[in-house]
């Protein structure tokens, strides 16, 4: 999978492509991230990429004109992508999102800064992809958010099993996690995790998890279809709460 970052701050990604699951990705060969500065795809000597608001008003405003020329350079060398424009407007971006967007195999982010992109640019935006309500001063962090959720989701990046595991996957939210050392500063692991019963260790961390979700995120929790695990993981839970309050 391909993902193209258009910014006029290249460097901020330069780590990022290094380090952690995404860097091991790209060694592999699984993932593919291609920096583009826009500053590249103007015609000037000065290499300008913004100018001031029609109608007056602060800030500066991004030239169409370097977006739609790196793209035609763009899709003639790769062939149609998949654009994203990073946008405090866009759709909130979340787990189904970065699992939709991992179908792709060719995925473009345009990076806004200043006040934002001339809106004619959104003839060539499939979707625009918000982080959170709040404003940004520009978008390569929601780029990096975005590609970061999204290659957690292709083939052999992240171990399958771990994956479904994971916060939100099943609606829910994961349990706790324990290492070595087995006592630290007197607070000890749970005993059920030292017992080698895998059927009594699944259902405490299924018990955990669904505690999780009812104290941290209700909200999913009153979404949740509950099955026959999670019940009884539940009448588990509900029991150890009437024994600690007798
Ligand atoms: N004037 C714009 C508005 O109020 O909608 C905000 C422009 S912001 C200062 C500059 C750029 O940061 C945006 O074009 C976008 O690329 C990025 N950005 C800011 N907040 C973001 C968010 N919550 N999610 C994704 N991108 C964001």
């Amino acid at each position: 999978m391909r993902f193209a970052v258009v910014t006029i701050f290249p460097e901020i990604f330069e780590a990022f492509k290094k380090i952690g699951v995404v860097g091991q990705a790209i060694r592999d060969g699984i993932l593919e991230i291609l920096i583009f500065n826009l500053r590249d795809f103007t015609t000037d000597k000065h290499r300008v990429v913004d100018d001031y608001q029609y109608g007056g008003g602060p800030g500066m405003v991004m030239k169409p004109e370097p977006f739609y020329r790196f793209y035609d350079f763009y899709t003639e060398k790769f062939g149609k992508p998949h654009v994203i424009l990073t946008s405090p407007q866009g759709d909130r971006f979340s787990n189904e999102k970065a699992l939709e967007l991992s179908k792709h195999e060719n995925i473009v982010i345009f990076c806004g800064r200043y006040e934002g992109i001339d809106e004619r640019v959104m003839d060539i935006v499939d979707e625009e992809i918000s982080i959170g309500d709040y404003v940004l001063t520009g978008g390569e962090l929601a780029a990096m958010v975005i590609i970061d959720a999204t290659s957690r989701f292709i083939p052999g990046v992240v171990d399958e099993e771990s994956l479904k595991r994971e916060s939100f996957m099943d609606g829910i939210l994961d349990h706790p996690v324990y290492t070595r050392p087995r006592s630290f500063r007197g607070k000890n692991v749970p005993e059920v995790l030292l017992s080698g019963d895998h059927k009594k260790i699944e259902l405490w961390r299924r018990k955990e998890a669904l505690k999780k979700t009812i104290l941290k995120r209700p909200d999913l929790f009153m979404k949740k279809d509950l099955d026959e695990i999670d019940k009884k993981a539940l009448m588990q839970l509900v029991k150890e709460l009437m024994k600690d309050a007798q």
